[in-house]
């Protein structure tokens, strides 16, 4: 049976800034706060869903900002969507991707609040409806990114003792390559038998200084790089894969199903971050699993650092999976100060949890939402560092 139409009523957009717990030092940026964009779509049964368009470091990273995913969705999105069928995710998605280029960000959020609305209206979790869970937890690991050492490890040491993580990802490629090498091998050795350690060099080296690092990180037994080279550099990328010294992962060279296909075709990395917001949305990002899984490419998790809404929302599409080699890093609840959920996500045993509840399965406070919603009317935006 086809669902009564249902109108979309109001698309608002919400920018909530929240420090995080401690400097998080990418070859990017520095993050002392994050910015959370929040979509709230209300439809004419009363059920609202909401979605997350967060990035990581704005436009020091992407081509979009909090700001911009906040004015796009307002200004575009917005009075296209109202007056739509709510029951009907697919159809608004198709109208809002023909007629609009880009904003992959912006689009992920306000697909995401589509599902949840639909999911919710259905009676059934978000996963339900990409296919069934395979899996009512994901592995989490934890990001390392204080840019020292020492604290590094007494950080991995204390998350991995209260059973939070066992795999860490260290952020390097700010410093100098030998200082970076030297950073990971200390906690490689450090962590040893107890925690596997990976790479994230977000794109700030050449080909030749990934090669000199990964013989060394191949001998200390680092079991991941992260996108080394800059995301244009496919034949790069795909030249350090064949290599073979440790296996390498798309990361930003992966925006969606087209570039997955391109990267599938010519096998041209072991493993995809798959991210929601990256791929466009939920659709986009089942469609990039979908091409990595007949690639025999493996996959991974990924995330922008979302706040609760983004993560959930990944979470829901990564439980649907049927492989998920390399686990998920979505840990981005757990770097922010604030929570803005009335129960926090289940982060327990490694994993997060996945609630068992229609659409995202979550609570938002809304009074404290509103507490640290940006007063956009001032128009100022919190410096970055
Ligand atoms: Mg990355």
């Amino acid at each position: 049976m086809i669902a009564t139409p249902v109108m979309i009523e109001s698309v608002e957009t919400i920018l909530v800034d929240v420090p995080t717990i401690r400097p998080h030092r990418l070859s990017v940026a520095t993050m002392n706060h994050q910015t959370l964009v929040l979509v709230r779509i209300r439809c004419a049964d009363g059920v609202s869903g909401v979605g997350e368009g967060t990035t990581i470091g704005g436009l020091a990273y992407g081509e979009e900002s909090p700001e911009s995913i906040k004015v796009n969705i307002d200004t575009y999105f917005a009075p296209l969507l109202k007056g739509m069928d709510a029951t009907r995710p697919g159809v608004a998605m198709t109208k809002l991707r023909t007629l609009y280029q880009g904003n992959r960000f912006a689009k992920s959020a306000v697909e995401t609040a589509l599902f949840d609305a639909q999911a919710q209206r259905l009676g059934v979790p978000l996963s339900e409806l990409f296919g069934g869970r395979v899996r009512d937890a994901v592995d989490v690991a934890w990001t390392l990114a204080s840019g020292d050492t020492q604290r590094d490890i007494e950080e991995a040491e204390r998350v991995f003792e209260a059973k939070r993580h066992r795999v860490f990802k260290l952020k390097i490629g700010a410093r100098a390559l030998a200082d970076d090498v030297a950073h990971v091998v200390a906690i490689r050795n450090a962590l040893a038998g107890r925690g596997e350690v990976r790479v994230d060099v977000n794109q700030a080296w050449t080909e030749t200084e990934t090669i000199w690092a990964a013989r060394r990180f191949a001998d200390a037994g680092v079991a991941l790089i992260e996108q080394p080279v800059a995301a244009e550099n496919r034949a790069g990328l795909k030249r350090l894969t064949d290599l073979a010294h440790v296996p390498i992962m798309a990361d930003e060279a992966l925006h969606g199903p087209a570039d997955a296909f391109a990267i599938a075709s010519e096998r041209g990395a072991n493993v995809f971050a798959v991210k929601i917001a990256q791929s466009g949305g939920l659709t986009g990002a089942a469609h990039v699993a979908a091409i990595a899984a007949a690639a025999d490419i493996d996959l991974y998790g990924g995330t922008m650092l979302e706040g609760a809404v983004g993560t959930i929302a990944s979470a829901q599409l990564f439980s649907t999976f049927g492989e998920l080699k390399w686990g998920t890093e979505l840990f981005g609840p757990l770097l922010l100060t604030e929570e803005i959920l009335t129960e926090p996500l289940r982060y327990e045993n490694f994993s997060l949890q996945l609630p068992e509840g229609p659409g995202l399965g979550i609570v938002l406070d809304w009074s404290k939402i509103e507490r640290l919603r940006r007063d956009t009317s001032r128009g100022a935006s919190v410096a970055m560092s």
